[in-house]
């Protein structure tokens, strides 16, 4: 490496869902294009259910969506001049394409900034957050106040299916569309070890033997 050249940085930022890490990928995304810097913008199964990031504030753009098959270093090297990559939704590649991220830093000098979950509906790590936290230079929790129903901050992603908590089931499956009947709701550790939802909280006390009667 030559003397006071810097080394490109892989930076993983994870968080629950709602902790606004689209909204900073965005964010990034526009001050490093502000400063000169070339860059892509990836992700894969967005909200928007399209090749787009987009934000729970409304934020959106453009984006490559990341196909099992896409091999990244083939993608930016096709391009005349990448200084960086903002992977959206990192969660959900292949671990492959994690590799070929360190590849890009390593040998290509492109900085990648990495967003997204850390852990499953199970609280059990993807395979692809797992890698990431293995191989980047830095890790970052997001935490932008993002509760559960209880106060407490929210650390895990829920997957409700008909009201209650599934415990079982794909590690992927889109929710919170129109079309699906899963949704997904962030709880604090001790309500998500619990299973319990916050809906109906009285009805769960009583279910559960509730105060003894006069
Ligand atoms: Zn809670």
């Amino acid at each position: 490496m030559p003397s006071g050249a810097r080394d490109a940085v892989l930076k993983f930022y994870f968080g629950p869902m709602d902790c606004g890490k689209s909204t900073l990928a965005l964010q990034m995304n526009y001050n490093h294009g502000r400063q000169g810097r070339r860059g892509l913008v990836l992700t894969k199964h967005d909200r928007s259910g399209g090749p787009k990031v987009t934000s729970r504030i409304g934020l959106g753009l453009e984006a490559i969506e990341v196909e099992d098959s896409l091999d990244l270093v083939s993608l930016v090297t096709a391009h005349d001049r990448i200084d960086y990559l903002i992977c959206d939704e990192a969660c959900f590649y292949t671990v492959q394409q994690i590799e070929q991220l360190a590849d890009l830093v390593d040998d290509h000098g492109v900085d990648v900034y990495a967003f997204g979950l850390a852990s499953d509906f199970r609280s059990v790590m993807f395979p692809a957050a797992q890698r990431l936290f293995e191989l980047a230079d830095e890790v970052c929790r997001l935490q932008v106040e993002v509760l559960c129903w209880c106060g407490r901050p929210g650390q895990l992603n829920a997957r409700v299916v008909g009201g209650s908590m599934a415990r079982t089931g794909e590690q992927v499956v889109i929710g919170d569309t129109d079309a699906s009947p899963v949704r997904y709701q962030v709880l604090c550790r001790r309500h998500h070890r619990s299973g319990r939802l916050g809906e109906d909280e009285n009805q769960a006390v009583l279910t559960a033997g509730g105060p003894a009667g006069p």
